[in-house]
């Protein structure tokens, strides 16, 4: 007896309670369903990203990861008929898209008389699970966070190095090869996989996490996991850390399950609100405040360039140039300096965004976005427009952050590299001049807000 395990957003073998569903009745086919729709949205970071992903599944299933090409609607009961499975197993998809996807290949594998099966999702709650007392969704996310922890959720699965004992993966015939996804020039990647993460992970644990409290907002000391590429990708599963932190005290083990909350929260606003994919779900400013044309396309070109003249904007920018990924902090200020000092909307930068990150996710980047427009659910207030200058000289006091990734600055001496337009030309003379004056702009999109009131 055969059962399909198809792997989406779960590509590990360690606690994958859909996989030791599929394991249960018998063998398990591998599966990855590599849909070009998917493929050609994903952008050459996540693509090269998921090639290597993948690569290091097969590894661990010893070379029996069956991938094929095409529309999951037809692979998957194709696969099913080809080996006459008893089941498809799944980790359930919340976001909307994938909501859709697998109620249709459910009705097409109806024809075929096999059930899809879901155990399990990439949150440790899954997203419509938490309830206010009136059974809504809520709102805000502390109180949230409060009814998520006190909902709790189940140990982790048996991890990978059991499962690989375990369970029997079956040859699954002709696959489909995954097509060459170079990392794009000048570019590095962290290395996929699911050893590579919980290596991360063991790495977070002996040392940075207990100065995670302090130092996560801190982008030169680089003192965050990293762990949303990974998490992104189900190379490890948030229950896995939840558990681990479980055992420890202290603030930093505090504030990390904090964040895994923030991205519980997102994924159960999205869920409940699908729309915020592209809507504001509050709109707080006049549509007259946004640019337009070919303004908007100019200053577009020169942020996502990171030459805008600000340059903790401008390192944050060429980061996610070089790495597929931008610290927290810089995402908050980039994002908040598109919107507010730039004018342009939210759903652009997320495009942006969306087309470079490594981890780009729709659940967390669209309502990130709309956290720093003012226009998401419990979102940071419109009139908070971060000032990059100050953010600098807070986050980044030394200019290390700015020196490394804006050559151009690198001979300024400390704080000074935050403010270079104060400093004679022949410090920085490579260094763009400010595209525009943060004071003049952020009274504009103040003006634009207390219009609305
Ligand atoms: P750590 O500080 O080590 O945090 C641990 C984990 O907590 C992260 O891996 C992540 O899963 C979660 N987390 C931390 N901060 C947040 C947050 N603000 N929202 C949700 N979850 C959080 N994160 C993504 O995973 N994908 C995205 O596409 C994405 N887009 C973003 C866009 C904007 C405009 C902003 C402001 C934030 C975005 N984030 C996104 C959230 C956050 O910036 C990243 O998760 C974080 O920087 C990842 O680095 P880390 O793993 O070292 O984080």
């Amino acid at each position: 007896m055969t059962a399909i395990h198809w792997f989406r957003r779960d590509l590990r073998l360690g606690d994958n309670p859909a996989l030791h569903a599929a394991a249960g009745t018998g063998d398990v086919l591998a599966l990855y369903v590599l849909d070009p729709r998917l493929w050609a949205s994903a952008g050459a970071p996540r693509r090269a990203y998921l090639a290597r992903s993948l690569a290091a599944l097969d590894a661990q299933t010893g070379g029996r990861l069956l991938v094929r090409q095409g529309d999951p609607r037809q692979v998957v009961p194709a696969v099913a008929r080809e080996v006459a499975a008893t089941a498809v197993h799944v980790a359930a998809s919340y976001e909307p898209f994938g909501r859709r996807r697998d109620d249709a290949v459910e009705w097409d594998l109806e024809d075929a008389g096999v059930p899809l099966v879901r155990t399990g999702s990439p949150y440790a709650v899954a997203p419509g699970r938490v309830r206010n007392g009136s059974g809504g969704d809520y709102k805000v996310f502390t109180p949230f966070r409060r009814a998520w922890s006190e909902h709790g959720w189940r140990p982790p699965a048996p991890d990978a190095e059991t499962t690989a004992a375990t369970v029997t993966f079956v040859d699954g015939g002709r696959g489909d090869p995954v097509p060459d996804a170079p990392v794009p020039a000048g570019m590095t990647l962290p290395e996929a996989g699911e050893p590579a993460a919980l290596a991360r992970w063991a790495e977070m644990l002996d040392g940075p996490l207990t100065r995670y409290a302090t130092e996560r907002d801190r982008p030169d000391l680089d003192s965050t996991s990293r762990l949303s590429v990974p998490l992104k990708w189900g190379e490890i599963h948030p229950r896995t850390l939840l558990a681990d932190l479980a055992g420890r005290g202290g603030d930093g083990a505090e504030t990390f399950r904090s964040q895994i909350a923030w991205r519980e929260f997102h994924a159960d606003v999205l869920f409940h609100h699908p729309s915020a994919r592209r809507e504001s779900l509050t709109p707080v400013v006049p549509e007259s405040v946004w640019v337009n044309g070919s303004t908007e396309q100019d200053l577009l070109d020169a942020w996502a360039a990171g030459r805008t003249g600000y340059p903790m904007v401008d390192a944050g920018m060429r980061q996610l140039l070089a790495e597929g990924w931008m610290h927290n902090r810089l995402r908050m200020l980039v994002a908040s300096f598109l919107v507010k000092d730039l004018h342009v909307r939210w759903q652009r930068g997320a495009d942006h965004f969306l087309a470079w990150l490594v981890d780009g996710d729709v659940p967390q980047n669209q309502l990130n976005w709309q956290w720093v427009a003012g226009t998401g659910r419990d979102a940071s207030p419109y009139f908070r427009v971060f000032n990059p200058v100050t953010q600098g000289v807070k986050f980044d006091p030394a200019g290390r952050y700015v020196r490394r990734w804006v050559p151009e600055l690198r001979d300024v001496p400390g704080r000074a590299v935050h403010e270079p337009w104060k400093l004679p030309r022949s410090a920085a003379p490579d260094y763009p001049d400010r595209i525009v004056d943060h004071a003049t702009e952020r009274a504009v999109s103040l003006g634009a807000y207390h219009s609305l009131r």
